[in-house]
């Protein structure tokens, strides 16, 4: 059964893509995806989120939609429904604030709800993944970053500022070896993010000369550390390359600890686990976490598995901001 009586639609707003469905509250009926436009106007997310609605409603003959439901990367400002100081969309002049919420429900005259992606894809897997029926997961995304949505209690954690979920910078590294993006020092993000394994490559290759230099990685890359992609990484050990595979499994123990982290604070019945690194590499991220997570765990470890939603789980996040939102409960 749907949860709402008439059609909403569910917009996915990546780094790299934006996806919109039109749904009925319980499925994705159609989508479409295009790349992120590069900002040249603090409007111009918003005009592409409009355009895209536009052609999916236009083209199921859809009159009149109950919501849309939005989810986001960040930060974003609950209170004015706006994107502000977000690090990894592309924009031809620095753009500090971006309109999304007010644009959208003017030109749609419906109600528009924004959540991170994160909390959304968490919510997600509890309306409509494999999380149905329980009270406690936890969602984690390996990707350019690393991000978490988290569900106690049947409730979606939010906190003060509505940042609650930002396990990616969780501290792994007491030696605080390497800086992330955020400035913070010997956060997981900075090591085990597609962003962070190219920086954590570097830190190995000035200690491991030797291996670093006889490896294929080497060979691909020319020696260039600055040519090296955490593609390259989990391709070349999955070669067998004794290089990547030390990266890998390094990686591997430290997903462990961050994944330690959340079970020892959260205490969830499930971890789902999305984004493109788990995507294209769940037989060289999950095996690691599963063989250390123990070791640094005080609670029972529950099961870990990459989320059946696939990519889609952002839209199946936007559906659940929609269908939560219309009810009053986000
Ligand atoms: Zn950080």
């Amino acid at each position: 059964m749907p949860y709402v009586d008439r059609f909403t639609i569910s917009v996915d707003i990546g780094a790299t893509n934006i996806r919109v469905a039109l749904t009925d509250g319980a499925r994705l009926i159609d989508k479409i995806m295009e790349p992120t436009v590069r900002l040249r106007d603090s409007l111009d997310l918003a005009m592409q989120v409009i355009r895209l609605s536009r052609i999916i409603i236009g083209k199921h003959r859809v009159e009149g939609i109950a919501a849309i439901g939005i989810a986001t990367i960040g930060p974003m400002d609950m209170r004015t429904g706006e994107l502000f100081n977000v690090a990894n969309l592309a924009m031809e002049t620095r753009i500090d604030r971006i309109p999304l919420k007010k644009p959208i429900e003017d030109e749609f005259d419906t109600p528009v709800f924004m959540i991170n992606d994160a909390s959304a894809a968490a919510l997600a897997e509890h309306m409509f993944g494999i999380g149905v029926g329980l009270a406690n997961l936890v969602y984690i995304t390996l990707s350019t970053g690393i991000g978490g949505g988290v569900i106690v209690d049947n409730k979606l954690i939010k906190g003060k500022d509505g940042n609650a979920h930002e396990v990616g910078h969780i501290v792994v590294d007491i030696e605080e070896r390497l800086i992330c993006g955020c400035g913070g020092r010997g956060h997981w993000e900075a090591y085990c993010s597609g962003s962070g394994i190219p920086k954590y490559t570097r830190l190995i290759a000035e200690s491991e000369k030797d291996l670093w230099s006889s490896s294929l990685l080497y060979q691909e890359t020319g020696g260039c550390l600055d040519r090296v992609t955490s593609k390259h990484v989990y391709d070349l050990a999955r070669r067998g390359d004794r290089f990547s595979m030390k990266i890998v499994e390094s990686v591997g123990r430290i997903n462990a600890m961050g994944f330690a982290s959340v079970i020892n604070v959260y205490d969830p019945e499930l971890i789902t686990v999305g984004g493109s690194i788990a995507f294209y590499n769940p037989d060289l991220t999950l095996p690691y976490i599963e063989r250390w997570v123990g070791r640094y765990t005080v609670n029972r470890v529950p099961r870990i598995t990459i989320t059946p939603l696939g990519a889609d789980i952002g839209l199946y996040g936007g559906m659940a901001a929609a269908v939560k939102g219309l009810k009053g409960e986000i």
